[in-house]
Parts: C-alpha cells; structure tokens; sequence
C-alpha cells in the first residue's frame, strides 16, 4: 500500500493491490458483523468492480452494506435455499441477505438447468442489491451460455414526461460467449446514469452532465444534491422509460418480487439498500439450431463484432472493462484516503454512525444548505 502524492485525479488516495482490496472489504465486513460466506462473496463482488475499475460498485459500496446490515433490514447469515418452480425455472431465496452469497449459491444450477433444458431462468427473491450485475452474466458466459440480468431498484427514476421518481436505475446485462476470448458484456442501467454516478459526484464536488436528472422543482438539473432529492432521467426519453418499466415487471411482478417503489417503501431506513427480485435467464445457443454447431454459432457473431470494430470510433461494450482488468492486476486501484480510513474503522468493528450525504437516498434537503447527512 502507498500514498500517491500529485498528479492524479485523487490527490489523497491510497494504492491497493487487488488482493489488498479483497482482504480489506472481507475484513470490514466480518468486523461489522458479516458470516463469513457473506463477506466472501460480497468482497468477491466488490473486488470484481475495483477490478474493473467500476468503482460506484467497487469499496465505495461498503457502507451500503454496512447500513442494510445495521438497520436489521439485511441478515448477515441467511443461508440462501434453491427450489425448482417448474422444468426451466429455479428460484433462489436469499432470505434478505444481500445477493451476492445467493447469486453464487444459483450460478452451477442455473448453467446446468440451461444445459438440459436449452433455456432456463433463475428468480432470485429476497435479495438487497446495491451491486453491478455484470458478474452474473459473465459467469454464465464463461460456461458457454448466453445471459442476461434484470433487477430493479428504488424509486429514483421519474417515467419520460413525469418528474417524479418511480422506476428504479433497473439495470439489465447481457452477455455472449466468445471463442478463445473473454465473453462480450453490457449491462447498463435504464436511467441516463448510475444512481452511484450522481453519489460519487457528490462526494467528489462535480456537476452532473446535462440530461441526467431534474430537481424537486421539476426543472433540468446538474447539481447532484438537487438531482438525488428530485428525479433520475431515464436515458434516450420515452424508449429507456418503457424499457425500466419493462425491468421492473420482469423483476418484480414476474417473480412475486418487489416493485421499485413498494422496495423504497419497505426501505425504513432509507440505507439505499432495496430488497427485491433479480431475473437471470440462460441459454444454451446449440439448444437453439438444429444440429447446434456451437463454433460455428460464435465465429458468426465474430463477423458483427468485426465489421463493428471497422468503423472508427466504434467499440465493444466490455472492452473497457477488460482494459482495465489487465491494467489493475498489475498497478492496483487507487482508494480515497477517507474511505480507507472508514475501511480500516470497519475492520476493528467500529460503528460509524453518520453517514455522508451520498449513502441513501430520501435525504432532506435543506434550503441554500444542500442536503443533510443522515444518521443510521
Ligand atoms: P455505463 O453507461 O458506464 O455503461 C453501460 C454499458 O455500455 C457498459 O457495458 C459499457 O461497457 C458500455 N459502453 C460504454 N461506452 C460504450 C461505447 N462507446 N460503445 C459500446 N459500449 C459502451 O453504465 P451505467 O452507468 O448505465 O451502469 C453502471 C453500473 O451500475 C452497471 O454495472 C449496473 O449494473 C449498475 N447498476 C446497478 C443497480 C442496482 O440496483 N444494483 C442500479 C443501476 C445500475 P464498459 O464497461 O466496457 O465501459
């Protein structure tokens, strides 16, 4: 670990090694009170964000996770259970823990229900989500099979013509196997942002771009304290509106599973930490064509990606991430001083009771003041 001086966008951050960033979240979340299962596969989580250098998913969650926790709305021990509900359907209950552990506990049955059956989905119920959900979508890919995610949120988003939250941010990932390379993935929230994208502004002093959020008032908005107490825009109008509404169906109606706003609702303790459902859907692609040549099937996706890539300026949605995955196996990531700090807190199993203003999301705002911390 070393301190990096000037010249970075962070001027006071801390340099991790990648296993210096798991160890550090396991730890924290074992000195808050986390079994272990949990605080494995919530620092494999994180880690896999820091990784990538997604880091509105990466350490900057922890305290999301440490607010479910000690608001007794997240079990730090439930053991998820795993039950068929029909030929191509399991269902995960994550008994309120949050779903990493239970996306973990779902993935082997899942891919191999996938495998017999050609196609099969996976409800996941119960679970508190404030994760990416890409990790999901990319295991299954690395199995061979064709993936996608859907998962709902709280009430951030106002629907295209309306200004005031209902959808969640309602993220959605897909992914598809590759040949001798890693899978081809997006997963991308139906809002113009991340709700962690206007959170990590606030935290660092910026200006949100145009079109993103409107404020309390209504009005166009690029002031993250405004646009966290007003609405998130969903991206490109009335299209990523009808596809949020979609998410929420398939998360939650679909599966007995929570709506975004019935999620914000059970939400007491405004942690930022919604419980509901996650639909994971896979296939198996040589299920889908007769005498299925699965080499054949990608070399033929490989043509799009190719004439794709030909055009200037064109890339594929993944690449980033995997940029960034060779880059930080070898230099690590860079952590604000402050949230190493409250790291190293939650590992003695100090509570911190405050919260900064970005950690939850029906904060109060005051006037001329921008908007309050919030006590746990
Ligand atoms: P981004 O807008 O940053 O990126 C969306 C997708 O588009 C990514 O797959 C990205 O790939 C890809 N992409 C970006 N630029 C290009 C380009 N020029 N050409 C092709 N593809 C491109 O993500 P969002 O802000 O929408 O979402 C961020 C994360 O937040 C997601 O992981 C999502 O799951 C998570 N989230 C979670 C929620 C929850 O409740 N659990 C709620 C809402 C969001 P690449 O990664 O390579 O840049």
């Amino acid at each position: 670990m070393s301190t990096i001086s000037q010249g970075t966008p962070m001027q006071d951050a801390v340099q991790m090694s990648l296993g210096e960033v798991h160890a550090a979240a396991e730890a924290a979340l074992l000195g808050q009170g986390f079994n272990r299962a949990h605080a494995a596969a919530i620092a494999n989580t994180v880690t896999a964000a820091e990784q990538d250098e997604c880091r509105h998913h990466g350490l900057f969650r922890l305290p999301f996770y440490m607010n479910g926790l000690h608001s007794g709305q997240a079990s730090p021990d439930a053991e998820p259970t795993i039950k068929e509900l029909a030929p191509g359907i399991m269902k995960v209950d994550a008994k309120y823990g949050f779903s990493p552990l239970a996306l973990e506990r779902g993935d082997e049955p899942l891919a191999a229900k996938a495998k017999d059956h050609g196609i099969a989905a996976l409800a996941v119920n119960n679970a508190l989500n404030v994760a990416a959900l890409w990790p999901e979508v990319e295991r299954l890919a690395d199995r061979g099979l064709v993936g996608f995610a859907f998962v709902a949120a709280s009430p951030y988003v106002a629907p295209a013509g309306g200004t005031k939250p209902l959808f969640g941010t309602n993220p959605m990932a897909f992914a598809w196997p590759r040949q001798n390379k890693p899978p081809l993935v997006f997963d991308q929230a139906s809002s113009a942002s991340a709700r962690g994208e206007i959170q990590l502004r606030l935290r660092d002093g910026k200006l949100l771009p145009e079109g993103w959020a409107i404020g309390p008032d209504g009005e166009p908005t690029t002031d993250p304290a405004q646009a966290l107490a007003g609405a998130q825009l969903p991206f490109g109008g009335f299209k990523g509106s009808n596809i949020a509404m979609m998410v929420e169906l398939l998360a939650g109606p679909l599966l007995g599973d929570a709506l975004s706003f019935e999620a914000g609702e059970r939400d007491k303790a405004n942690t930022g930490a919604p419980c509901g459902g996650e639909l994971i859907i896979a296939i198996d692609p040589v299920r889908c064509v007769e005498n299925g040549n699965r080499i054949a099937q990608l070399e033929h996706g490989e043509m799009l990606f190719k004439k794709m890539l030909e055009q200037d300026g064109a890339r594929l949605p993944s690449d980033r991430r995997y940029e960034a995955r060779k880059r930080t196996a070898v230099e690590g990531v860079k952590v604000p001083r402050s949230l190493y700090e409250s790291i190293q807190s939650y590992i003695t199993g100090k509570r911190i009771k405050e919260r900064n203003a970005y950690e939850g999301d029906h904060l109060t705002h005051h006037k001329g003041t921008g908007l309050s911390a919030v006590a746990v």
